[in-house]
């Protein structure tokens, strides 16, 4: 990690050779979402690594909403992506910006571009114009309109703005080479028709300029220094540079390609996500088992967890995946000091000291994090009747079982040691309860010179709360993968949701404010869930568990 530190990633490089021979006044980078969902991880890299751009080198950072393509973009999803643009702590330079507030100069964009001879109106249907492209092989065939004359040209587009055409009948093309290797360059569309009321300009417009003529331009009035975007653009650069030289921009901006975060197993693509919301298979784009942005902080993931993950992963342009135990590892660093480490039990049977005097109620002081003494200490409610996790029971414990069997002695956790000298159980077998002596020498759990192996934690079964607690895994079939190959469908893990209804934890706990966030000895970090908590009843996320498959590499 400390090669990190003073090594720069190839973003930065190229940014500081810009820099160097004066091509880079200033650096300013975007962050440009098209507002038909809701963000997740992958974006959050983008996002921290443009402001992070930004902020190195005391540059400016955009957030700019891509709002060119009106059937799919939706005001709700602009909030919900400023804020979580906010919560991860990205500063935009002033407003928000939107695509669409420049569409009256990439009209005048296309005008001047169809003035130099270089944009024609083309009245192919979508098919023909298929068929002309050509193929990776073959070079494409050009548009029998393609030699129109600049005052006809002018004329038909402006035709297709005041609505004259149905959507299809005629596009404006870019005329570079139909012969062109890349695909891309074989004149390309570069604006639709299209009678749809737009979320922002309602029916000002009837033709949408489309993604690879209106993101140069975007980027080109912002005074974007560096425009970086994600690998599958790599092909799309010489058009972009096409674009910028022939609008003849003084400062054209630079695009700069880096790889998608990917994370194995794990359903990341705005489309698939969306997927699982409208099938109702998860509970609104926010649900805890996602990776939208959304879901993560519902989850409790912090801000500080995330980027802590998006640094590991670092910037490169070759494609890699990246895996989820890595994300949790951020998490728990970063909560290991933050978070109090409270008693909750999760799988409760009833614990009963015999020799404790019947009502009593001791109060143990605790401390509330023994790696963060700042986080000072709580009082626990301490009775005769108390509840333990079942597996921290045997009535016959293989060897190296060190918790409560018959005959043993074990530390409960900050308050005595007690001994096992009974137990019953049900019809069927179950342990209904245990009981035990106690040793009232042993108080506050750090009785020297006896030897006693186990600690369990426990809960006040009289001043204890019940709350309901739920425990996630991947919402994906890790053994099958992510989609199947026949259906295209995602690979399900039914148990990707387990409800415990019959969670202990102390009293402290019932005051938790939504978003609060706690270790559980021995069980994990907890978040206190924003949707269904109420005050006095909070319901709570296992963020993660605190045993760890995943180890930094070194
Ligand atoms: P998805 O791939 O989920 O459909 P998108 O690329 O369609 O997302 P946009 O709103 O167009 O979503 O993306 C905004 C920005 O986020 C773009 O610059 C895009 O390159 C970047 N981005 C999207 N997904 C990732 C990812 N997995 N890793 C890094 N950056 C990403
Ligand atoms: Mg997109």
């Amino acid at each position: 990690m400390e090669n990190e530190v003073v090594s720069r990633n190839f973003i930065e490089q190229i940014i500081d050779n810009d820099i160097e021979d004066g091509h880079c006044k200033k650096v300013i980078t975007r962050f440009p979402p098209e507002p038909n969902g809701y963000l997740h991880i992958g974006h959050a890299k983008s996002i921290l690594l443009n402001y992070g751009l930004s902020q190195k080198y005391h540059g400016q950072f955009n957030l700019r909403f891509d709002d060119t393509n009106p059937t799919k973009e939706k005001e709700e999803f602009v909030e919900s992506i400023k804020s979580d643009v906010e919560w991860l702590g990205a500063k935009w330079h002033e407003d928000v910006l939107f695509a669409s507030s420049y569409f009256p100069q990439m009209y005048e964009a296309a005008v001047k571009l169809i003035k130099k001879g270089k944009a024609y109106v083309c009245d192919l249907t979508p098919e023909q114009i298929r068929e002309y492209r050509g193929t990776l092989t073959q070079p494409g065939k050009e548009s029998p309109y393609r030699n129109r004359s600049v005052e006809e040209n002018l004329e038909l587009f402006e035709n297709m703005k005041n609505g004259v055409y149905e959507d299809g009948a005629k596009v404006l093309r870019a005329k570079i080479d139909m012969a062109s290797p890349n695909i891309n360059m074989r004149d390309p569309i570069i604006y639709r028709v299209a009678h749809i009321t737009h979320h922002r300009t309602g029916d000002t417009w009837c033709i949408y300029p489309m993604y690879d003529f209106a993101h140069p331009i975007e980027d080109a009035i912002e005074g974007v220094s560096h425009s970086i975007c994600t690998l599958e653009f790599e092909d799309h650069r010489p058009l972009y540079d096409w674009v910028v030289k022939e609008l003849e921009y003084e400062n054209p901006p630079k695009q700069i390609e880096f790889a998608k975060l990917y994370l194995n197993n794990v359903v990341t693509g705005k489309r698939y996500i969306k997927k699982l919301v409208e099938d109702g298979i998860v509970d609104g784009w926010d649900d805890p088992r996602l990776v939208s942005i959304a879901a993560l902080r519902r989850r409790g993931f912090t801000p500080e967890s995330i980027k802590m993950f998006v640094d590991l992963v670092g910037v490169t342009k070759s494609q890699g995946a990246v895996e989820y135990p890595m994300l949790e590892y951020c998490i728990r660093e970063d909560l290991k000091q933050k978070a109090s480490r409270m008693m909750a039990v999760l799988d409760p049977v009833k614990l009963i000291i015999d020799n404790y005097p019947e009502g009593q109620i001791e109060y143990m002081e605790v401390p509330n994090n023994q790696e963060n003494p700042e986080l000072g200490t709580r009082k626990v409610p301490f009775t005769k009747e108390l509840y333990i996790e079942r597996e921290d029971f045997m009535e016959e414990p293989p060897k190296k079982y060190f918790r409560l069997f018959p005959g043993n002695e074990v530390r409960l956790m900050n308050a005595y040691f007690v001994t096992c000298v009974d137990y019953k159980k049900d019809a069927l077998g179950n342990i209904t309860e245990i009981h035990c002596t106690y040793d009232p020498e042993t108080k506050g759990g750090n009785f020297a010179g006896r030897k006693v192996k186990g600690t369990i934690h426990w809960v006040s079964v009289s001043e204890g709360v019940n709350v309901e607690a739920r425990l996630y895994e991947n919402i994906v079939d890790e053994e099958k993968g992510v989609y199947d190959e026949e259906t295209g469908q995602i690979n399900l893990n039914p148990n990707s949701l387990k409800v415990v209804k019959s969670c202990y934890v102390e009293p402290a706990l019932a005051q938790a404010n939504a978003q609060d966030k706690f270790q559980f000895v021995r069980n994990g970090y907890f978040c206190a869930d924003i949707k269904d908590s109420i005050k006095g009843k909070p319901v709570f996320n296992r963020i993660v568990s605190l045993k760890s498959s995943f180890k930094l590499p070194v």
